[in-house]
């Protein structure tokens, strides 16, 4: 198997099984149980894999299983912050409008992973969409150099600046590494923060001398 998402769930196994054969796959697949909560799906075709991977979230008998990247360091306990995205090109020349023109663009933001058939089919040509996978976690890029070589053509050898608009972004805490909630907001680092600040006040505010103060302790004898 060439590719590995993860599905973030807590399954049946009969229904799991049921969901992925209508899911159609063109190529083998299969399916392994890492603990309660978390699904290996292992795929042959990169086809397969962005087809799962761009639904994010899928529904198994109305129980939500989440999609993520899996990768080397994989950890039960964090969420991937490498996330399929739409950005949106405005007013791109029309010569870019090709599968290679629109993966040079892209490919200034991140990986491309698909591309709108109506671009490519010459449906819609005001605005160009890409998915492309992003690192969440990093600060976006907005306005990219694109600098379309052509040897043949000196006036395309040129760049230009051009804008880039993102779908919305679910925000992506560092702090515990999961989905849906930033830095500030994280009640982990609230509950480690407040944990901490227990401690320095444990130190800044001693207990009273009595349970220290071992020169009270009467003399045997006295
Ligand atoms: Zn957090």
């Amino acid at each position: 198997m060439n590719y590995v998402l993860i599905g973030k769930f807590s399954p049946k196994l009969e229904e799991i099984k049921e969901f992925f054969v209508n899911l159609k796959f063109k190529g083998e697949y299969n399916i392994s149980i890492y603990d309660p909560k978390h699904l290996f799906i292992e795929l042959t075709l990169l086809e397969d894999r962005n087809k799962l991977w761009m639904k994010q979230v899928c529904f198994i008998s109305i129980l939500p299983m989440r999609i993520f990247k899996w990768d080397a360091n994989f950890n039960p306990s964090k969420e991937s912050s490498i996330r399929p995205v739409w950005v949106s090109f405005h007013g791109l020349p029309l010569y870019l409008l090709i599968e290679y023109g629109l993966a040079s663009v892209a490919n200034t933001i991140d990986t491309p992973i698909r591309f709108d058939s109506f671009n490519i089919n010459r449906v819609k040509l005001g605005v160009a969409t890409v998915c492309v996978e992003l690192d969440i976690s990093l600060p976006r890029v907005h306005t990219v150099w694109v600098n379309f070589e052509d040897e043949e053509d000196p006036i395309l050898d040129e760049g230009f600046w051009q804008k880039g608009e993102y779908e919305f972004i679910p925000p992506y805490c560092v702090e515990c590494s999961h989905i849906g909630h930033t830095q500030e907001a994280c009640k982990r680092l609230a509950a480690a923060n407040l944990k901490g600040k227990s401690k320095v006040d444990a130190v800044a505010h001693p207990p009273p001398k009595r349970f220290k103060d071992h020169n009270n302790t009467p003399k045997k004898g006295v």
